[in-house]
């Protein structure tokens, strides 16, 4: 027997039973993103590899080792997104639409794919939602990012969950002379780093300072501290986002080891966590990245953004038992017919309740059955009425209605009476 085929490691379906929660979680932040004026945009899943490398960075953990790659069959290199910043500046650049200064507020949503091992919360393909601001310099939007977030947690009901934790990196050249001056003291030090941190002093010396290594703390202690070489224009921009938040009411710690993964941000970076989830505990993360888009061959264009973990966020709605009552419910009413002219008679009857009911979660089952087996069905549907047409209700033009969540007894119904009936159980939906 030929073995069963099966999904790549790390990478989900997402099954019926699963997907209310996702699709409310999805609308939830949509209809928050409007509300801020930021507008959607639809990025290809592939792009050319070297987007990614000049972007992101060749020596960062996603482009040394995460990445989908392969050959086109031309023989272009390709890469599978692991991320959407990269390709949103693309996009931009390419329509011209920050040119002049416009000021662009984007959001995507979408899968993103990292050749990472897999576990809870850590998935080869996983889904962000990414919001980014462009041409805005000041902490305002800063700010205003941080806030929406904040705003989406409250909706959530998961805001005691998670923290916020902020860092600012500087402009490059305060990055630039912190570095030499971390490298220095390291470089004295370096038989007492671990493995992992004496390759990356040579590559990307400030990933050591989020090392989970133990001794590698303990050794940064007496280490120089990045705040110390911050230049006047970050330091002004960071206490300008401090007490946005702070009028904003929005609590905060302050990470001077939160230095994130990827080469390009600058000034403020923030990091949504959560103790609920164990390791995966980062549900949304970003940052500023002045110098991104000049980078990649725009003019001078200022950058923020972020990206939020769809799947560590589902998990987090489950583990805190988050998940509202109304999406529990995929059915409004189910209609049992028995016999071939209550069956024909049915199509009339519910194509007509769908006009004059938009919305009605309406499920049909004619074709098989006794009236006990059918009847489960409506039940487990999780339906608040089972409608029944059988000859006798044919004849009379009426149906059978059936609460099933014990709202009364069972009463005969006039088809003409029936969107009346039923009208309050969809408002409900
Ligand atoms: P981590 O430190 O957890 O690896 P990251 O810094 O690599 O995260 P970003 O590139 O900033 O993550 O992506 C933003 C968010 O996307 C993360 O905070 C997380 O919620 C989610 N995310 C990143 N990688 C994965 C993954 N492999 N599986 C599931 N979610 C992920
Ligand atoms: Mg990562």
């Amino acid at each position: 027997m030929s073995k069963t085929l099966q999904a790549i490691r790390g990478m989900n379906d997402i099954l019926p039973e699963q997907t209310p929660l996702w699709r409310y979680f999805e609308s939830t932040v949509a209809r928050l993103l409007d509300g801020y004026g930021y507008g959607q945009i639809r990025m290809p899943i592939v792009e050319f590899t070297e987007l990614f490398k000049r972007s992101i960075g060749e020596v960062t953990d996603i482009v040394e080792k995460e990445m989908y790659t392969f050959a086109d069959r031309n023989g272009d290199s390709l890469t599978l997104r692991p991320e959407g910043t990269a390709a949103c500046v693309r996009a931009v650049l390419e329509h011209g639409i920050t040119g002049g200064g416009q000021v662009q507020k984007l959001w995507y949503i979408g899968p993103m794919f990292r050749h990472e091992r897999p576990q809870k919360g850590r998935y080869r393909q996983f889904h962000q939602i990414g919001v980014e601001a462009f041409n805005l310099a000041g902490p305002d939007v800063d700010a205003e990012l941080i806030i929406l977030t904040w705003r989406l947690w409250g909706e959530l009901g998961i805001r005691d969950a998670v923290t916020l934790e902020l860092n600012s990196l500087g402009t490059s050249e305060a990055r630039g002379r912190y570095r030499e001056a971390l490298v220095e003291f390291l470089s004295a030090r370096i038989s007492q780093l671990d493995e992992d941190s004496q390759r990356r002093l040579a590559t990307n010396p400030l990933r050591i300072l989020d090392s989970k290594n133990p001794e590698t703390q303990a050794l940064l202690v007496d280490a120089p501290k990045l705040s110390e070489y911050l230049d006047e224009e970050s330091v002004v921009h960071f206490n300008g986002l401090k007490a946005r938040l702070d009028a904003a009411g929005i609590p905060y710690v302050i990470n001077p080891k939160l230095v994130r993964g990827l080469d390009y941000y600058s000034k403020t970076v923030f990091e949504w966590v959560t103790d609920k989830l164990g390791a995966q505990g980062t549900v949304c993360a970003g940052g500023r990245y002045d110098g991104l888009v000049e980078q990649m061959g725009g003019k001078p264009t200022t950058g923020v953004g972020f990206a939020m973990g769809i799947e560590r966020l589902i998990l987090l709605l489950e583990t805190l038992e988050k998940v509202p009552e109304s999406i529990a419910r995929q059915v409004d009413v189910y209609l049992c017919a028995f016999g071939d002219a209550a069956e024909l008679a049915a199509i009339a009857l519910t194509e007509r309740l769908r006009d004059q009911l938009p919305g009605i979660r309406l499920v049909v089952n004619a074709s098989a059955g006794s009236f006990k087996s059918q009847f489960k069905k409506a039940d487990k549907s999780g339906a608040l009425y089972a409608l029944i047409l059988g000859d006798d209700e044919l004849a009379k033009q009426e149906v059978s209605v059936k609460p099933l969540r014990g709202q009364g007894e069972q009463q005969s119904i006039a088809w003409d009476a029936l969107p009346a009936h039923l009208a309050p159980c969809i408002a409900q939906g």
